[in-house]
């Protein structure tokens, strides 16, 4: 059993696709371990996507993540990480394949609804930083109709 990390990113949630995702994955055969609705601050955006600070897109992909509550998952299956990859599909949702998520609910390469981790190591590194790692986020949000919290 592998375990991997996935996180819908604030258009996912503003646009209600909570469910439709949560349903893909659990209609593929995972089992969901843990899930939270959260907000993260600029630091722990930072950290998660640190392998690319040094991209044009950084400022712009830390904005769009703390523009909005987040839903933070672990998700565990068979080849979890590959698995979860192949549902979501690539980067860009032009490219990606019909039935997948992001070509399914996105237009936009900066915009693509879902993000998983792309292999077992950043799968550990990642779910530690939302489950464990950060204590201080761990905050209930009541949602608005706009995705906004209310406390
Ligand atoms: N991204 C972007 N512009 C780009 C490439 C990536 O805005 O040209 C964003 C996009 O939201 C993507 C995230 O940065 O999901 C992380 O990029 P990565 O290459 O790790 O893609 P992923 O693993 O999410 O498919």
């Amino acid at each position: 059993m592998e375990r991997t990390f996935v996180m819908i990113k604030p258009d996912g949630v503003k646009r209600g696709l909570i469910g439709p995702i949560i349903t893909r994955f659990e209609q593929k055969g995972f089992h969901l371990a843990a899930m939270k609705l959260m907000r993260i601050d600029r630091a722990l955006a930072e950290r998660h996507y640190g392998e690319h600070q040094d991209r044009p897109f950084f400022g712009e992909l830390v904005d769009f993540l703390t523009s909005g509550q987040v839903c933070a998952m672990v998700w565990e299956g068979q080849n979890a990480v590959a698995n979860t990859r192949a549902i979501i599909g690539a980067t860009n949702p032009v490219q990606a394949s019909p039935g997948t998520i992001r070509a399914d609910f996105a237009l936009d390469i900066a915009s693509n609804i879902v993000h998983g981790s792309d292999s077992p190591e950043s799968a550990q590194r990642e779910i530690a930083l939302f489950f464990d790692g950060a204590p201080a986020l761990e905050t209930m949000y009541r949602m608005t109709g706009d995705g906004a919290a209310l406390n």
